[in-house]
C-alpha cells in the first residue's frame, strides 16, 4: 500500500506555468539578472507539489515582451 500518489497530488494542485510566470514577473529585474548570472536559469518551484518550472533568459525576455503588450 502507498500513501504518496505524486500523480493524485500533481491532479489536486491548482499549480500551472502560468502561475510561475506571475511569479517570475513580480521579481525585479536586478533580482532576475542577478539569477541568471550565477545559475544561467531561474527555477521556479511549487511550493505545495515540487514541482519546478525552469525559465531561461530567453523565456524571461518573451514573457516581458508579452506582460508590455497588454499593458499598451
Ligand atoms: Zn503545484
Amino acid at each position: 500500500m502507498t500513501l504518496y500518489d505524486p500523480q493524485l497530488v500533481a491532479f489536486h494542485c491548482s499549480c500551472s506555468k502560468k502561475r510561475s510566470e506571475n511569479i517570475l514577473l513580480s521579481l525585479s529585474d536586478e533580482d532576475i539578472e542577478h539569477i541568471l548570472h550565477e545559475r544561467g536559469e531561474i527555477d521556479i518551484e511549487c511550493e505545495f507539489c515540487g514541482a519546478v518550472y525552469l525559465f531561461n533568459k530567453q523565456d524571461i525576455e518573451e514573457l516581458k515582451r508579452i506582460k508590455k503588450q497588454q499593458i499598451h
